[in-house]
Formats: structure tokens, C-alpha cells, sequence
């Protein structure tokens, strides 16, 4: 028997999606790991069973059960209903002119419809590069990712629940960062280490003189210079010293009245070997000049394994006045800038109006906090894992693969830190080699598996990649083999 025609809208009701939810379940769905197939070898999505009943032919489906279908209803939570709907119009009327077979409908409206939002594709970052600037550097832990949920509706961001009056913004964040770096006799937190700086400059040295040594006249990437974003704030750069040496005597000649800020720069990117001097932050207090360390890189402690990086706690307690660092580096949290310091100069920075230009949001000021009072965030687990853990995950990885009939190879190969911090350090770890061939078809992945071309191979690292993700990293290799 046919079935009758108002068998599709005798299914039970439609689940109501709330198109501007920011996080629901369906949205999550996209960004969670399902196994990879590579562009160009995605099957059309099924419609289901309900939806491909529309007998007989040049019967048009009607509006509310191609929306009630489960693929198109994950697709109105996502882009939500008014664009879905103009799409499900238009092919149905395709469909009524002939060009289209009812049975095709569902699947031509998911072929429609836009693809899933390009900014923020997941990656796999199998470059041996820990912090990679161009894939978002720090992958946050998963406390932090549930903190950033938590927090994206209305929250008590500036507000004291206790007694309903005005708060400090962002006062968890702040007293863990005081939690964290005692040191410290206060925080704040911007958008990100150039940010902190611009502040810094700004609020303390606009009109002035900075001074700088010219061996810490950095280049940061992208093409941008700190010195030129110093100066943009309008203070005047007074450089000392030479490009390898400079001493404390250089900056005690170059601060008088009009000095307003000295500036120590960590050579985040480079390395300067050879017949070399530099003053320490120790030498540089007592001018009564405010001294401002841009650290980078954003460890908040001496790390044993990167000796030459510098650290908040010990910039702080040689006398600096204020420390700046990237959240996102190696501390492992969100794109932010972190001030730490002396009370009263981190008071005259937060009353400057470009503060109220610079600020964190509550998002990032969530998933920092809960960076710092989680547990060890990714990036720090990847750095203290042990060498032989990285060489037998590889050598796990390429067995699996041969074992697939892939001509796998794993490596000892040499990572590195990246991202602006630990310059020339080598990170003992290994990658599998794949043939080269493999390289495009994995960076078309969804995710994507990034890796690197090089010495004739494509050489798939495990250093940044979460232990967890092997397998979606084998998956991938496999999904590309299958489609060749
Ligand atoms: C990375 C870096 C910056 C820039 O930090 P962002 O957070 O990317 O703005 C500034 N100074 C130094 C020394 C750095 O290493």
C-alpha cells in the first residue's frame, strides 16, 4: 500500500532548534573527531528514511519534514532556520519544475546549503612544530574548553555576586594569576603580548623616551617589528648598545628626565652567539625609570627543560616593574597578554582609556583562569613527555599502517618549540614518513592532518599531536589510502 500523504507529517514533532544557541549538542557533533575522509571522497549525506518515502513521483517533500530530517535539522542548529529554509525552498522548487526527482530533494538541499564555517577548522598539528602561530598555538586542555563553554552566556564578568554590586572584571583570572606568581603584587590581562606592550608603552611613556637595547629590536612574524609598534604609541625609541653587546652602563647613560620606560626585550626568535654581553634586569633597577620585561613566552616559573627562557617569578623578583607574555604560548592557555607587577603601575595602566580598548573578553578570561588552575595544560604535557614515549607512538603508528599495506616508516626526527619562544632548542621526536604524495590529501582532511614535506617524504610528528589523536592521525592515513 502507498503510504499516505500525510504520513510524513504524522512523525512526531520536529526537535526544536534554537539557531542562535552558540554551543549546541549538534554544533559539538561537528567539531568532535569522527573518522577522516578526505575531500573529494565524502559520501552525500544520507536523507532518512521518512524524507525518501515522498512517493509517488513529482510528489515535492514538504517544508516541515526536510526540516524535521536529522541532517538538515544538525545543519538549521548550525546555520540556523530562515537560511535553511530559502535553501529547502528553492530545491523543492526545482523539483516541481522537473529538473529534480522528490527522492533527491533531502540530499540536494544538504549539497546546498554552505559548508560548515571555515574559520576555526580543526587541524592536527603533525608539523614537529609545538607551538605553531598560523594553527592557533596553544590547543587549550579540556578544562578550559568546558570553562569557555560555561562562561559564554551571561556571567558575573564584572559583577560581585555576593553582595550585587560592581566587581572587578575577570576577578577569579586575577587573583590566580596573583596564585600562581606570588611575586606579583597584581594583574591584568589584554587581548594579546603586543597588546600589553602597546598598554605599557603607552600609559607609562607616551611623549617619552623608551629605552632599548639595539640587540632586542625584534621582528615578531607577519612582518611586524616591536620597536615600530613602540613607537606607535608615540613614545620615542632611544636605542643602546650595540646589536651583541650592551651593559648597564649603556642604559645609565641613556635615562635622564625624559625617559619614561625601559624596555627589556626577550629574543624570542634568534639566538645571538659568539662575543656577546647584556645587562641584566637586576642591573637596569634603581634609575628611577619603571623597567618593563616582554618576556614572550609566558613561563611562569623556571622550566628545566628550556634553561634560556625567561620566567615571570624571576623577572619579578630581579626588580622588574612589570613582566608582559603571551597566554597562548608556553603557557599553554588562550590568546591573551598577561601584565603582572607592582600595584600601583598596573593601577595607572588599567584608568588609561586605551585599556578599555585593549581588555580580555569573558570568554578568553574563563579559559585562562581555568588554564591556570586546571590541570597541566596540553602544551606543558607535550614538552615534559619522555623521547622514547614520542619514538614508540611513531613506530606504533607506521606498524599499524604497514600493516595496512602503507609504505610507513617512523623516525627520530628534531622538533621544535616555535611559536616566538626557546630559539635553537631542539625537542628529541619522531615522525612517521609517509611518501609525499600523502601530504595534500591529509591537509584536505576534515580534520586536517598537517605534517611537513621534507627529504622526499611526508613526515607526520608526533611531538605536538595529543597522544589521543593517534588514532584519528592513522585514520586519516588510512581514509587517503583507501581513495587512491
Ligand atoms: C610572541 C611575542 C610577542 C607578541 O605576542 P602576541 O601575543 O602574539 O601579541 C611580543 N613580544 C615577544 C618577545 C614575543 O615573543
Amino acid at each position: 500500500m502507498p503510504p499516505h500523504r500525510d504520513e510524513m507529517a504524522a512523525r512526531p514533532p520536529a526537535p526544536q532548534y534554537d539557531p542562535d544557541a552558540p554551543v549546541s549538542a549538534a554544533h559539538r557533533d561537528h567539531t568532535a573527531r569522527e573518522p577522516m575522509v578526505p575531500r573529494g571522497g565524502e559520501a552525500v549525506p544520507t536523507a532518512s528514511r521518512a524524507v525518501r518515502t515522498g512517493e509517488p513521483r513529482r510528489r515535492v517533500p514538504r517544508t516541515d519534514a526536510l526540516l524535521a530530517d536529522p541532517a538538515v535539522a544538525a545543519r538549521v542548529a548550525e546555520l540556523g532556520r530562515d537560511l535553511v529554509k530559502a535553501t529547502v525552498t528553492r530545491v523543492q522548487q526545482r523539483c516541481r519544475d522537473g529538473a529534480l526527482a522528490p527522492e533527491s530533494v533531502p540530499a540536494a538541499v544538504l549539497a546546498a546549503l554552505p559548508p560548515r564555517a571555515a574559520t576555526g577548522r580543526p587541524v592536527v598539528n603533525a608539523t614537529g612544530v609545538l607551538l605553531h602561530t598560523n594553527l592557533g598555538r596553544a590547543p587549550l586542555s579540556a578544562a578550559a574548553r568546558a570553562a569557555v563553554a560555561a562562561s559564554c552566556g551571561t556571567t558575573d564578568l564584572e559583577l560581585d555576586l555576593d553582595t550585587g554590586r560592581r566587581g572587578v572584571r575577570g576577578a577569579g583570572t586575577l587573583a590566580a594569576l596573583r596564585a600562581a606568581v606570588p611575586a606579583a603584587e597584581a594583574a591584568l590581562v589584554v587581548n594579546n603580548n603586543a597588546a600589553a606592550v602597546v598598554l605599557a608603552a603607552t600609559a607609562l611613556a607616551a611623549g617619552r623616551e623608551i629605552v632599548l637595547s639595539r640587540g632586542e629590536l625584534v621582528q615578531i612574524g607577519d612582518g611586524f617589528r616591536l620597536p615600530d609598534l613602540i613607537a606607535s604609541t608615540g613614545a620615542r625609541l632611544r636605542e643602546v648598545g650595540t646589536t651583541n653587546c650592551t651593559t648597564a652602563a649603556d642604559y645609565r647613560a641613556a635615562v635622564g628626565a625624559d625617559t619614561g620606560l625601559i624596555v627589556k626585550l626577550h629574543r624570542s626568535n634568534f639566538t645571538i652567539t659568539g662575543f656577546t654581553a647584556e645587562a641584566g634586569i637586576d642591573e637596569l633597577t634603581g634609575l628611577g625609570v619603571p623597567v618593563l620585561a616582554d618576556l614572550g613566552s609566558g613561563l611562569l616559573a623556571p622550566q628545566p627543560l628550556l634553561p634560556d627562557e625567561p620566567d615571570a617569578a624571576t623577572a619579578l623578583r630581579d626588580g622588574a616593574d612589570l613582566v608582559c607574555f603571551s597566554a597562548d604560548k608556553l603557557l599553554g592557555g588562550p590568546q591573551a597578554g598577561v601584565l603582572l607587577g607592582r600595584a600601583a603601575t598596573l593601577e595607572s595602566l588599567r584608568r588609561h582609556p586605551l585599556y578599555r580598548a585593549l581588555r580580555a573578553d569573558k570568554l578568553t578570561l574563563a579559559a585562562l583562569e581555568a588554564t591556570l588552575r586546571g590541570p597541566t595544560p596540553p602544551i606543558a604535557v607535550a614538552l615534559a613527555a619522555a623521547p622514547d614515549e614520542r619514538l614508540r607512538r611513531a613506530e606504533r603508528l607506521a606498524e599499524l599502517l604497514r600493516a595496512n599495506g602503507i609504505d610507513a616508516t617512523a623516525e627520530p626526527s628534531d622538533g621544535v618549540v616555535g611559536g616566538g619562544s626557546a630559539p635553537g632548542v631542539r625537542l628529541a621526536s619522531a615522525t612517521v614518513r609517509l611518501p609525499t604524495r600523502y601530504a595534500e590529501p591529509l591537509r584536505a582532511g576534515d580534520p586536517a592532518v598537517l605534517g611537513r614535506i621534507a627529504d622526499d617524504g611526508c613526515l607526520l610528528d608526533v611531538l605536538a599531536v595529543d597522544p589521543a589523536d593517534d588514532r584519528f592521525v592513522a585514520d586519516a592515513v588510512l581514509a587517503v589510502a583507501r581513495c587512491r
